[in-house]
């Protein structure tokens, strides 16, 4: 019944996880998830706000436009130019997306024949490598391991695979590894997307989520970003908006004009009261991010510590809400928590083959149940 490419998929790992989860809290166990990274937080009141009052106006309506409302590109522009120091034309420059895996998703169908390579991280978000399935791409993983700090090793890309690769997925900060990436690194890309002519789509989602001072750059600052790629960027994380679905792509035009045509036929924009909520998020005070930075520091702090006086070895992560931990065998040890403690923590293998030997701890929970979660794993060990 079903067509091949269903069959081609990997099976979707959070769909198993949540089996297993509902299998686990039918037995009645109360359940710590540090799973999936959805934030337990809020969306800031003043957007929520906004989308009330946006949501009562008749204009609102109606079909959104395909690319995003001028205003919301506009807000935009105006974030990336504050926050990065990187000026867009939001009338070229800016294109609204419903959520970034909607970019994600999308984008390799405007740039990929059947056959041709699609460079992505391994371990890495599941959708770069399910997008390319469908647009009938070649994915050519590029390992992230602790021995090169979580960096994919360009020139470690054989000639024949960079010759026939269309495009190249990065994303820092990562996840589901937590680590950053030092500008240098946005140079080689830049260098090696020019050499072999790859469009390059950072994915750029947890930028505002930093701690101890870090601050994120964007792949656009780098000089000729631009002329090679795209920037993937979401209200999700930020702003505490998953389930708003706003998102947005900016960076090179042409490229921005490719992925605006595969969206126009398959969706109609984003409803405009929440690009309404999308400008208030953006263009108001942002001292909600700050705030929700402090609380998972503390979060990260109390976990990190945690593991390490329990035994284990691991690095403190500068940015992003996870937590990637080395283990032995990463589904036994997610099943083993998930059974004898109750903890739901995503096996490393689920992002990819070279995600074997760790699992993710999302800090999307309160101190208290992180502290929970911590007294059980010392009374299993
Ligand atoms: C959460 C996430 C996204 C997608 O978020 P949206 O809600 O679709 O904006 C994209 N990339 C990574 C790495 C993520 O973790």
């Amino acid at each position: 019944m079903y067509a091949d490419r269903l069959s081609s998929l990997p099976p979707y790992l959070f769909a198993r996880i949540d089996a297993m989860k509902a299998a686990k809290a039918r037995s009645g166990a109360d359940i710590i998830d540090l799973g999936v990274g959805d934030p337990d937080l809020p969306t800031p009141p003043h957007v929520v706000e906004a989308l009330c009052v946006a949501a009562r106006d008749p204009a609102n309506h109606h079909y959104p436009s395909y690319a995003g409302m001028p205003a919301f590109r506009e807000a935009v522009a105006g974030w990336y130019g504050r926050r990065f120091g990187v000026d867009l034309d939001p009338g070229t420059e800016v294109l609204a997306l419903m959520g970034s895996k909607d970019g994600i998703a999308h984008v390799p169908e405007a740039f990929v024949n059947p056959g041709d390579v699609v460079l992505a991280p391994s371990p890495g978000y599941p959708v770069y490598r399910t997008s390319t399935l469908f647009a009938e791409g070649v994915l050519h993983e590029l390992p992230l391991t602790a021995e090169n700090g979580f960096l994919p090793d360009l020139d470690a890309v054989p000639a024949d695979v960079a010759r026939r690769a269309k495009l190249l997925f990065v994303n820092y900060p990562n996840n589901p590894t937590s680590a950053v990436a030092p500008p240098s690194f946005y140079d080689e890309v830049v260098a090696f997307a020019r050499e072999h002519g790859i469009v390059v789509v950072s994915d750029n989602a947890y930028s505002e989520i930093a701690y101890d001072g870090y601050r994120a750059p964007s792949f656009l600052e780098t000089d000729g970003a631009r002329e090679v790629g795209v920037e993937m960027h979401s209200l999700s994380k930020t702003y505490n908006m998953t389930g708003w679905r706003i998102g947005m792509a900016v960076g090179n035009p042409e490229i921005l004009a490719g992925l605006g045509r595969v969206k126009t036929n398959v969706d109609s924009g984003v409803f405009d009261a929440v690009q309404h909520a999308g400008i208030a998020a953006l263009s108001g005070p942002q001292d909600c991010v700050a705030a929700a930075c402090r609380i998972y520091q503390e979060r990260r702090d109390v976990l990190v510590q945690g593991l390490r006086s329990l035994g284990y070895d691991l690095p403190t992560p500068k940015a992003t809400f996870y937590v990637w931990l080395p283990v032995e065998d990463s589904m036994d040890f997610a099943a083993r928590l998930l059974d004898e403690a109750a903890i739901v923590a995503t096996p490393g293998v689920g992002f990819g083959p070279h995600g074997e030997g760790y699992v993710r701890f999302a800090l999307t929970r309160p101190v208290e149940r992180i502290e929970e979660a911590l007294a059980r794993m010392e009374a299993l060990a």
